[in-house]
């Protein structure tokens, strides 16, 4: 029997959804890549154990993914099992200024409950596409905060299915990486924020969210940040005085908003925008002798 068999043969929860040759483009923010062998919405922990159970007894390649908001995948896509988290593992649960969210929770969706209950500390993340877990990741942040600020402990599961809880030191959070990577998923995270007043509170993200949509694009299919900030400094404006934007390769842009940012403008290919990144690196680094680090994850690339 080989693993694709195998998966469909087990008996996962009501909610859990397994698909095969799944498309992953529509997966992820750039809409861009080819096709997982197999695709799980994983509802409950249980089933997410029997998953890495699985991932260990055939060897199968796994990738969780949260909202694909940081992703770049493949033309060839993904020759594994592609993960996501929904159901009991979205979860919020607020108990006076401590909230205990599942990975799966989108991060805007977070920010604005979080301004419903007066619970400060999160209004950046209203503009940031991504779960949870992408921004646990990622250490997700904008506007001088990140989400490991707040984070007091996450809760990881280890690929042989038990859970390990690391205190926030333990997760080595970092500018937008941390060592949460080396788990086969992170499940949960406690965060702990400050009270404060809700209109003010609600006016401190909606005034954020308007800044940063006014100056990064937001309609285009784009994954955020192509590229880390150097130290003291911005990749967008490194690009910028290369002359580099509006530049192009086959279907893929660089934003003529903001540098930093390639957009997939008419049907980029992985391979365009990666072409992409190259020609950026190279230029930049004649210019200004600087080497750009990319902040987007790749997924399929072998
Ligand atoms: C328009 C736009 C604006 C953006 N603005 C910002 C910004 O201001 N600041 C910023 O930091 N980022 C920004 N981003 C990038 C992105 O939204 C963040 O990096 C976000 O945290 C990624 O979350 P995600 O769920 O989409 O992760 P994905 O892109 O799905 O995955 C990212 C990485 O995390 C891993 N991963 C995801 N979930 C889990 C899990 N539960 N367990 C283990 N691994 C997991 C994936 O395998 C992958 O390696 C932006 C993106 C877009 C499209």
């Amino acid at each position: 029997m080989n693993w694709k068999d195998a998966l469909s043969q087990i008996d996962f929860q009501q909610h859990t959804r397994l698909r095969f040759q799944e498309p992953l483009a529509k997966h992820t923010h750039f809409g861009i890549g080819g096709e997982a062998t197999a695709y799980i919405e994983v509802s409950t922990i249980d089933d997410l154990a029997i998953l890495a159970q699985f991932h260990r007894e055939w060897k199968v390649p796994v990738a969780v993914i949260g909202k694909g908001s940081n992703l770049l995948v493949s033309d060839k896509g993904f020759n594994g099992l592609c993960i996501r988290l929904i159901g009991e593992l979205a979860n919020l649960d607020v108990d006076g200024t401590i909230v205990t969210v599942g990975a799966g929770q989108s991060l805007p969706g977070l920010s604005k409950l979080m301004s419903k209950n007066g619970l400060s500390g999160v209004e950046f993340a209203l503009g940031i596409p991504g779960s949870v877990g992408g921004a646990l990741i990622m250490n997700a942040g904008a506007w001088g905060s990140s989400f490991g600020d707040v984070v007091t402990d996450v809760t990881v599961m280890q690929d042989t299915g038990e859970l390990l809880t690391l205190t926030h030191d333990e997760a080595q959070f970092e500018y937008r990486h941390s060592g949460l990577e080396a788990y086969f998923c992170v499940i949960t995270a406690t965060l702990k924020l400050q009270p404060g007043d809700v209109d003010e509170i609600t006016s401190k993200m909606n005034t954020l969210f308007k800044q940063k949509i006014e100056t990064q694009p937001f309609v285009e299919e784009n994954a955020g940040c192509m590229f880390k900030n150097p130290p003291d400094d911005s990749a967008g404006r490194l690009i910028d005085i290369s002359g580099l934007k509006g530049h192009r390769i086959g279907g893929a842009e660089v934003s003529t908003i903001h540098g930093n940012f390639i957009l997939n403008l008419d049907n980029a290919t992985a391979n365009d925008v990666l072409d992409l990144v190259a020609y950026i690196q190279k230029h930049v680094k004649e210019k200004t002798g600087i080497s750009l680090q990319t902040e987007v994850k790749r997924l399929g690339f072998g």
